[in-house]
């Protein structure tokens, strides 16, 4: 790791830019420096954070691999997997406390916030963020506040397929190529198809799914080990949600083993969760998973056929299928893309890291840095973007219609008018409700709010109102709208966080500033706590009491502030977990 002092080579008076993958299961951190993009560590000296919250017994929050030690033990007082409600307004809670999605994603954010402060050696203010290329726009919306929240100036959010193909730009800058990016992390599919020419990344067409990913791969998992039993997945999670929560853990530890070997065996807890000296087993092999995921392959190759028709490519056209996101390591998804494209993919870099590296491309992009001076790229907007109107059948006037200002895959970024009309003669007011999607009718599509039309001057029916559209580089929308010589409005959409006022925004980011956070430098001790904690719940009940009673030596030293007494503490339990085999570091 290297050194990062306040002399380094980051100019003073430019604040430090830093690029976050902020990912469903793990988020990372990055900067460019030097010359080329890195990595920063967290706080354990690891590069991966995982998007886990926790609130612990006495109010404290911990982020990361702290907060994944605590979800074994107690579930409910950690949140995960939220990225996918981002810009809904569902409150998830955690113990006795409830938070919003993008409260969630802020806590995260002012994690990786404070380990690349540490990391650096100076302030961070400014960040590049990424987000799934089919985020709509009140997922993008929550997480450009999740970032304010954070104390972090947005500078831009960029699609995490497009971080991606950036990393390669920067690389390959002489190629002539077609590319096609598959991007399955956690919870989101993206699929993007671009063109690289002499340092130039054009995205042509993009598409996907933002509630599918490797979380739905586990869930095949864990539902065929219940289902062996009769039972469903969700009455599973409600009756017996520990039990749950350690089979899915189990899962996703052979979800992974069956990336690389042929098959494998579940260790199967009881009803309490607890496993047995000799536990019960599950064998499965790798050709069976892959038939178990049959249904969300199919999905997968659906929105891959969308992008290529929009791009006029051909699977045969495409020269490199680039993999991202953590779930591509699947074997069914590589098989699944030499059949598709007839070439294996290239995996030129870790596919867990790639998306962040490219958010530090990014800023050097935005920060005119000179070693991506040759480097242009331009981006697409996923989706067609409109308004509803009403259409008229033989002096019948029907509501209910779609129609698009701005078609999905433009390149942006795009500022867009359109001429509508009035229905009525002297019609006042016009309430313009915005859709995304391609279907017909507005009821198929997501409506993404409204904007109030006012004070129209006096006219026939068919007297005509400009709309405009503009979408910008990272990815957020803003409606306008006028009648001739009358007021322009603009949006605000409402129903979404968007809606939120200044005087919100502030409010939300007093209540995340008095969270209080475990103090960062004391997070491995808490991780080494939780770590034990767990592993309790694993021992057979003759091995319990010696790490019992280590534990509770531990956590009675950590609430101390005696040094030695804790170090003692700390060794004692360290031998006892390795007299068990339980060593932390592998877990
Ligand atoms: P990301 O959101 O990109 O961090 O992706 C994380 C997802 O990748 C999780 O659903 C993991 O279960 C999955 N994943 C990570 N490593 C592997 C692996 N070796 N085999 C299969 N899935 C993996």
């Amino acid at each position: 790791m290297p050194e990062f002092g306040s002399d380094s080579s980051f100019p003073t008076e430019e604040p430090v830019c830093i690029g976050i993958d902020l990912g469903t299961t793990h988020s990372l951190v990055s900067v460019f420096r030097d010359g080329k993009p890195e990595l920063i560590s967290n706080a354990h000296g690891d590069k991966l954070t995982p998007s886990i919250v926790g609130v612990l017994q006495d109010g404290q929050i911990v982020v990361g691999s702290a907060a994944r030690e605590l979800r074994v033990t107690a579930p409910e007082r950690c949140a995960w997997v939220f990225k996918r409600y981002m810009g809904q307004e569902r409150k998830l809670k955690l113990g006795d406390k409830e938070f919003t999605p993008h409260e969630l994603s802020s806590l995260v954010l002012q994690s990786l916030r404070d380990d690349a402060a540490a990391q650096l050696n100076t302030e961070i203010t400014d960040a590049v963020i990424t987000v799934p290329a089919y985020f709509n726009d009140h997922q993008r919306t929550a997480t450009r506040l999740a970032g304010e929240m954070a104390g972090l100036n947005v500078r831009r959010m960029i699609n995490e397929p497009t971080a991606a193909a950036l990393v390669y730009g920067f690389h390959a800058r002489e190629e002539e190529k077609n590319l096609c990016v598959i991007d399955l992390g956690g919870g989101t599919f993206d699929v993007t198809v671009m063109e690289v020419f002499e340092g130039t990344l054009e995205i042509r067409a993009t598409a996907g799914e933002s509630m599918l990913g490797g979380e739905d791969f586990t869930d095949r998992m864990v539902s065929a080990v219940l289902s062996g039993e009769d039972t469903q997945l969700e009455l599973a999670e409600l009756q017996q949600p520990l039990r749950v929560s350690r089979l899915r853990g189990e899962c996703e530890k052979a979800k992974r083993l069956l990336s690389k070997e042929e098959s494998c065996k579940i260790r199967l807890p009881d009803q309490d969760g607890n496993f047995a000296e000799k536990p019960k087993t599950y064998r499965l092999t790798r050709a069976d998973f892959s038939r178990m995921c049959d249904p969300l392959m199919q999905r997968i190759a659906g929105p891959i056929a969308r992008a290529l028709r929009d791009a006029e490519l051909d699977p045969k056209d495409i020269d490199d299928v680039i993999l991202v996101g953590g779930s591509t390591r699947m074997p069914v998804l590589r098989d699944f893309v030499v059949d598709y494209f007839g070439k294996p993919p290239i995996i030129d870099h870790d596919p867990d890291e790639v998306v962040a590296l490219g958010a530090a491309v990014q800023a050097a992009l935005i920060g005119q840095d000179a070693a991506v001076d040759d480097m242009v790229m331009t981006d697409v907007c996923p989706f067609t973007l409109g308004v509803e109107v009403v259409k008229e059948f033989g002096g019948h006037m029907q509501d209910g219609y779609f129609k698009p200002v701005l078609h999905r895959n433009c390149t942006i970024p795009i500022s867009r008018e359109e001429v509508f009309s009035t229905v009525a003669a002297n019609q006042t007011n016009v309430t313009l409700r915005v859709f995304q999607g391609d279907a017909r009718k507005v009821a198929d599509n997501t409506a993404l709010g409204e904007l109030e039309v006012k004070g129209l001057p006096p006219g026939p029916a068919g007297s005509p109102i400009y709309v405009r559209f503009t979408y910008d580089l990272s990815g957020v929308l803003e409606v306008e709208a006028y009648a001739p010589g009358g007021e322009r409005f603009r949006t605000v959409l409402t129903n979404h966080v968007h809606q939120l006022s200044p005087a919100q925004i502030e409010e939300a980011k007093r209540r995340i500033d008095a969270l209080k956070f475990y103090p960062r430098d004391d997070l491995d001790n808490q991780k080494l706590a939780r770590f034990a904690e767990r592993m309790l719940g694993e021992l057979h009940p003759s091995q319990r009491q010696q790490l019992d009673e280590a534990l509770d030596i531990y956590e009675d030293a950590m609430a101390r502030s005696d040094r030695e007494h804790f170090a003692s503490a700390k060794d004692t339990l360290l031998m006892v977990l390795s007299s068990l085999g339980l060593d932390h570091e592998d877990h």
